[in-house]
């Protein structure tokens, strides 16, 4: 996934930023912080609909001839049913890939739903006056900035505004010239308001996910290569390696340090020691599979996760990685030495893995550099 390169930046255009998003779905990590702000959102849910289920029950309780109580009260018990079940799919340890975009629109939903038992309760102008009925879609939208995926956002905005909308339209054309002493009377200007907010909303909120991607990218990039840092990868690797654990899949990790790199520095200068990590970095993304992670270590190293990858598999990778830096050198014909560990042959802790790499990174530095040394001295 660090193969993709992405240089985030407040000069890149609100519309490549927010396709670059969409691209940021489809990394593991990304969904992730999804999944926890879906379960976030399931329990905030929960919590709501305990406050918003006083009023119905209070209702019920002291005017139980009114129908319209009866209504609100089994519609508030229906959300709480279904609430219920999101907040147990959301707290799984893998939750269906379409639950946020099921949860989004359901809780848009509810409110439609509610306007509707309004309408049949003989209070249309409830269903599209209402101020405080109304104001509820504004959370829903507002609510999916939680789940940190802006399509999401769009598509609840998209549902409200179509719903405000069609329970207008009906209420225009059902029920003409209604008027309420509380709730006025029909006005489309007041519809098309409500609309209009609802979209400033939805743009508020995509533009709130937005930014705070950019700034978990930042955090978890290097400045310099664009790839992953060192506080991103250990985090990745603890996290592959609770997962191969459980499907017991190898995994190889690979610490790969430019040889004599203080040389380019002393001789031709920082700026161009810079050049050489960039290109290196490069081209060490380059030559993994996305699955993969290419992260920068540490001043000149780099650390790769070569997933799914056992220690013949990854060295096999590594040497036609070091072949082809032979075959096509970069700047100053930089080699690399490269020290392996593997999952779970070496261990099945990240710090011991780390270890025995480094450890065989030394030997490799020891053993004249531009080599590769894992398990067996290979
Ligand atoms: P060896 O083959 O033993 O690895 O030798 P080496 O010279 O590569 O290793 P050493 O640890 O002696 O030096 C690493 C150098 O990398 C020193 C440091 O200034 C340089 N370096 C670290 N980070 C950066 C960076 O971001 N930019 C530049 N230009 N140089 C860097
Ligand atoms: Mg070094
Ligand atoms: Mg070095």
């Amino acid at each position: 996934m660090s193969t993709v390169i992405i240089r985030m930046g407040i000069r890149q255009s609100f519309l490549a930023s927010f396709f670059n998003q969409i691209r940021w779905n489809t990394d593991p990590m990304a969904r992730d912080i999804g999944q926890a702000g879906e379960l976030l959102t399931a329990r905030l849910r929960l919590v709501v609909i305990g406050i918003l289920a006083i009023n119905p029950i209070k209702s019920a309780i002291v005017s139980p001839t009114e129908p319209s109580n009866w209504i609100g009260l089994a519609v508030t018990f229906v959300a709480f049913l279904m609430i219920y079940l999101m907040a147990r799919l959301a707290a799984r340890r893998r939750p269906p890939r379409s639950l946020p975009w099921i949860t989004s629109q359901l809780d848009v939903l509810y409110i439609t739903v509610a306007s509707v038992g309004f309408i049949l309760g003989g209070q249309p102008l409830i269903a599209v006056n209402s101020f405080v009925h109304w104001s509820y879609y504004l959370l829903a939208i507002g609510a999916t900035c939680l789940r940190h995926d802006p399509r999401l956002t769009i598509a609840a905005t998209v549902a409200a505004s179509v719903q405000q909308l069609l329970l207008g339209t009906y209420v225009f054309f059902k029920f003409p010239g209604i008027t309420s002493a509380m709730y006025g009377f029909f006005v489309w200007d007041d519809q098309i308001g409500r609309v209009i907010a609802m979209i400033v909303m939805g743009t508020l909120a995509c533009a709130i996910v937005i930014r705070n991607r950019q700034v978990w990218e930042m955090s978890v990039r290097d400045k310099l290569t664009g790839l992953h840092n060192r506080r991103f990868f250990d985090e990745f690797l603890e996290f592959k390696i609770i997962e191969f654990r459980r499907e017991k899949t190898p995994l190889c990790l690979a610490l790969l340090d430019a040889d004599f790199f203080k040389r380019i520095n002393d001789v031709h200068g920082h700026d161009a020691g810079d050049e050489v990590l960039i290109e290196l970095g490069q081209r060490i993304a380059e030559s993994f599979r996305s699955s993969d992670l290419v992260a920068r270590w540490g001043g000149e190293e780099f650390a790769v996760v070569l997933a799914r990858a056992d220690l013949r598999a990854a060295y096999a990778r590594l040497r036609v990685f070091q072949e082809e830096l032979a075959k096509r050198p970069i700047k100053f014909g930089v080699t690399v030495s490269i020290g392996v560990a593997c999952f779970p042959e070496d261990s099945d802790s990240p710090e011991s893995l780390f270890k025995v790499a480094d450890e065989n990174l030394l030997k490799a530095k020891r053993g004249g550099r531009n080599t590769i040394v894992a398990l067996n001295g290979m």
